[in-house]
């Protein structure tokens, strides 16, 4: 069986899905790796690391002709991908249904990451939301330390004292946990806040202070997520978090709902009511908005009271190495558990969506869209168009 691994077409991705570190943990369960011709640039592996880990570099057009499975990080280019070809990567599918019923249709079998169960204990090696969003969390600090105009930490000098940064994490999950902890590390003083009433302990694990609402709102939703908050609860968290966000000097915010656009928790009146020279990262800016109001992704904004609002995106890919590294584990512990050998020897991916983790991550096989939850998206979008 060939595994193909592809440069990334998306602007600004440095990431690439397998490093050479990984390459002989394939290879030794008898698959041959093949390298499109500079897949691993963007993130410092060279074409002679692949080589020299037994790979084989090869052009593009090679690549998309020979390979029995195509490892991708984000979304593949579908036209390239053939009948009876598998692609395996995080493709997004309940916010792109669509390009799971395109490779369906060309007899493409999808697998995305996005999927996993990740409270399968078995499935924590695979967990590459996670492994990536501890990545933009550890980024998403770096960001607003940088942006800020004074320091983090308490210094004492000769020239004065200045006191450390508050800083408040809104959203506590994987990557606000790490955002507060690289945040404590460089000196700020550290806060955090979340619907998940199950985050308090993590984050006073951390050493920062959890932020209780007096409105109370808990909102603890399947799978460990949250559920998206009704109207009258979202007014009573926005009002309520403006008063604490007033006196922060920086706000992280990291909020997401699976399959929703990202709740707004910093609205503009929090945002006027800064003082001059604070900053704010906002990790859920998207084209349909994010956590913060006046907040563009992939910009920096400075309000006209002086408050930097910074739209991050996709910050995993501006720490290649780190992330490919982690994706890399995450996406090969993924394939040796698809892959199966015949009698004969020969590997081959075993498709079984009776299996737990399969369930998940299976998305498009046999010409067909077989997870439910993105067949049901499809299926209310043809209705939509149909009435
Ligand atoms: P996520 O990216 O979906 O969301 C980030 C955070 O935003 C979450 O903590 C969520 O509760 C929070 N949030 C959503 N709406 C909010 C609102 N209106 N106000 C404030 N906060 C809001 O989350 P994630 O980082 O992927 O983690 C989700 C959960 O999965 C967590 O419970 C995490 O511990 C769990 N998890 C478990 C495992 C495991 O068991 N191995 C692995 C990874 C994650």
């Amino acid at each position: 069986m060939k595994v193909g691994v592809v440069k990334e077409s998306a602007p600004g991705e440095r990431r690439v899905a397998l490093v050479p570190e990984t390459v002989p943990r394939l290879v030794q369960a008898g698959l041959e790796v093949l390298v499109e011709q500079g897949a691993g640039d963007s993130a410092w592996f060279p074409d002679d690391s692949y080589t020299a880990a037994g790979a084989a570099v090869i052009t593009t057009d090679k690549l998309y002709a020979t390979a029995d499975v195509i490892l991708t990080v984000t979304r593949p280019e579908p036209g390239r991908l053939r009948t009876g070809q598998a692609v395996i990567g995080m493709l997004a599918p309940l916010t792109d249904p669509r390009l799971a019923r395109s490779l369906a249709e060309r007899g493409v079998t999808a697998v995305s990451l996005d999927g996993l169960p990740r409270t399968l204990s078995r499935a924590q090696g695979m967990d590459a939301l996670t492994s990536q969003a501890n990545v933009a969390g550890y980024k998403a600090a770096l960001l607003a330390a940088d942006a800020y105009g004074r320091f983090f930490p308490l210094l004492i000098t000769a020239a004065g004292t200045a006191r450390p940064a508050k800083l408040l994490v809104l959203g506590t999950g994987v990557a606000g946990l790490q955002a507060i902890g690289t945040a404590r590390r460089l000196g700020a003083q550290v806060s955090g806040y979340d619907v998940r009433p199950a985050s308090k302990g993590e984050v006073e694990s951390l050493g920062a202070t959890f932020i209780e609402l007096t409105t109370g709102v808990s909102a603890a939703g399947e799978g460990g997520y949250a559920r998206e908050l009704t109207a009258e609860e979202r007014d009573a968290q926005q009002a309520e978090l403006a008063g604490h966000i007033a006196r922060q000097d920086v706000i992280i915010t990291t909020a997401q709902v699976p399959g929703r656009r990202p709740p707004l928790l910093v609205t503009a009146d929090a945002v006027s009511a800064m003082a001059p020279g604070s900053v704010i990262v906002d990790m859920g800016a998207s084209p349909l908005g994010g956590n913060v109001a006046g907040s563009v992704p992939g910009e920096t904004v400075v309000t006209p009271n002086g408050v930097t609002i910074i739209g991050a995106e996709n910050l995993a890919a501006s720490v290649p190495t780190a992330a490919s590294n982690a994706f890399s584990r995450n996406i090969s512990a993924l394939l040796l558990q698809l892959v199966s050998a015949s009698d004969s020897g020969e590997r081959a991916l075993n498709i079984d969506t009776t299996d737990e983790i399969q369930a998940g991550v299976v998305v498009a096989h046999g010409g067909e869209v077989v997870h439910p939850a993105v067949a049901k998206l499809l299926a209310a979008e043809s209705a939509n168009q149909g009435s």
